[in-house]
């Protein structure tokens, strides 16, 4: 099992504010405080999400150069825990740079003192250093059975912000990033360090339709080692203009399961791990594997899945990247083809807060009362059915979302305040106008929505509150309907 933690930005520079501010001058002074932490959904990572931070009053430690912490403060942050169901985190720095071991003192300090609130709260206890470089490292200690302590080094720090990722990691968890031919153009656009860090990425597709594909073939040129595709639908012939990897041989298939045969065939990476998840994101297995990810990547048609994308973002202090395209055009006369690109997550307006779906379409979409954008019910439309699209329209979406992607992740210090897609603004182009509108949002969701206040960073605690879909059974039938289904579109043609 992979340890890791999990910072939001904003948790970040209040931490650096208090633990970092005796280290100017002669006498420095290291410095210690609490925070709540809540276990994550994933399926193959266990991360810790910092949660909120109890800093001590004067009289709450004795500051010595090394730091000696009273009981009150420790009953404190106790009481604290229990009630917000969180576990502990101890948090100090050191003055020094980089990834931090493990001190003797750290060692005994926290084996010994901090134990009870192991046993209290019933998780790990986090311990985490903070460098004078404001560099990360943190372990877990946990204790399966009574008396069995167990130290587990967490293989990275990932501090999510609204305009980067960033990640800190010991030596060990990476082997070193070599060059390789394969990928000597892409080296050369932005060297070996930012390739590194871009190819350790997780990134995870929901959605392997038309823009998800284009998606996918970007990620997988680009020598990104893992990705997670998740999918339910199968190819329909009328998928075939625009699907990247499909082809007549294809229908009656399953998107998620073509998609990676077809990203392991052409991946620059040198061990490219590929997951297949067939199946809705609505489901639990699903959410949870997504959760594995530093990274999703939007690629739905529908509120429902919106939804479900909105809670992982939040509760798991996951970014999102999230697009989507409109073409109108009634008596098939196309009249405009609008499409918007978002980066969401903690410190961001949500999508549902940027009005890119509503709770009650959600819930009527969760109910079969409406599906692709239209409610059951209504009369069949006279032109084409809404939800057209093309490979070119879809084309320009996913280079979009990419380009968010590579900002997010290779750019330092390019976002600036008036960036259209700094994650504070949304932009919609308007292919027939040939224009392009910026939204001016304020970076924070309205002072109501669960997303941004009850859910954020509370892991499995910020689940939604309906139910996951259970999962389909594998049966004879369906994959007999599958069969029959593939046939008779080989007969059509
Ligand atoms: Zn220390
Ligand atoms: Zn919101």
């Amino acid at each position: 099992m992979i340890h890791r933690v999990v910072i939001r930005e904003r948790l970040h520079l209040e931490l650096v504010d208090h633990l970092l501010s005796r280290f100017q001058g002669e006498n420095i002074q290291e410095e210690v405080c609490f925070a709540l932490w809540y276990p994550g959904d994933g399926t193959h990572r266990y991360t810790g999400i910092l949660g909120e931070v109890l800093l001590p009053m004067s009289d709450d430690r004795d500051l010595h150069g090394n730091v000696t912490v009273h009981g009150a403060y420790l009953n404190r942050v106790l009481d604290r825990a229990l009630a917000a169901k969180a576990g502990v985190a101890a948090l100090h720095s050191h003055p020094a740079g980089g990834w931090q071991a493990l001190s003797r003192d750290d060692y005994d300090t926290e084996r010994n003192a901090l134990l009870p609130f192991v046993r209290e709260t019933r998780l790990p206890l986090l311990g985490l250093t903070l460098a004078e470089d404001e560099t990360w490292s943190a372990r877990l200690w946990h204790e399966p059975h009574p008396g069995d302590v167990r130290l587990a080094y967490c293989t990275d720090v990932r501090r999510v912000g609204s305009r980067k990722l960033y990640v800190d990691s010991p030596p060990s968890t990476y082997p070193a990033y070599t060059r390789r031919t394969v990928l000597k153009r892409t080296l050369d656009s932005w060297g070996l360090p930012t390739q590194a860090r871009l190819a350790r990425t997780h990134v995870c597709v929901v959605g392997a339709g038309s823009v998800g594909s284009m998606i996918l073939e970007s990620l997988a040129r680009t020598g990104i080692e893992q990705i997670t595709i998740i999918d339910d639908d199968e190819v329909a012939l009328h998928n075939l203009d625009r699907l990247v990897y499909a082809d007549r041989r294809s229908v009656g298939l399953r998107k998620a399961e073509l998609a990676a045969k077809h990203v392991r065939r052409i991946a620059t990476a040198s061990r490219p791990v590929v997951r297949v998840v067939p199946l809705s994101i609505r489901t639990k297995r699903a959410y949870c594997l997504a959760a594995d990810a530093d990274l999703i990547i939007s690629c739905v048609d529908n509120a429902e899945a919106r939804d479900v994308l909105n809670h992982l973002a939040y509760s798991n202090c996951l970014p999102l990247i999230d697009g989507g395209v409109r073409v109108d055009s009634p008596e098939g006369r196309l009249i405009s083809t609008k499409w918007r690109v978002h980066l969401v997550g903690p410190d961001m307006r949500c999508l549902r807060c940027r009005g890119q779906y509503t709770s009650s379409e959600a819930a009527d979409e969760r109910q079969g009362l409406r599906h692709h954008g239209r409610y059951i019910d209504d009369p069949e439309p006279d032109g084409p059915e809404p939800g057209q699209n093309t490979f070119a329209f879809c084309n320009l979406v996913a280079a979009e979302e990419v380009r968010i992607l590579l900002r997010y992740i290779v750019g330092e210090s390019w976002w600036h305040d008036t960036d259209p897609t700094s994650g504070f603004w949304a932009f919609e182009h308007q292919f027939v106008d040939a224009r392009t509108t910026r939204f001016e949002h304020p970076g924070a969701c309205v002072l109501s929505c669960e997303f941004t206040h009850k859910r954020l960073g509370q892991g499995k605690l910020g689940r939604p509150s309906y139910p996951f879909l259970p999962e389909p059974r594998v049966n004879w039938s369906a994959y007999t309907r599958r069969w029959f289904r593939r046939l008779g579109s080989l007969v059509q043609r």
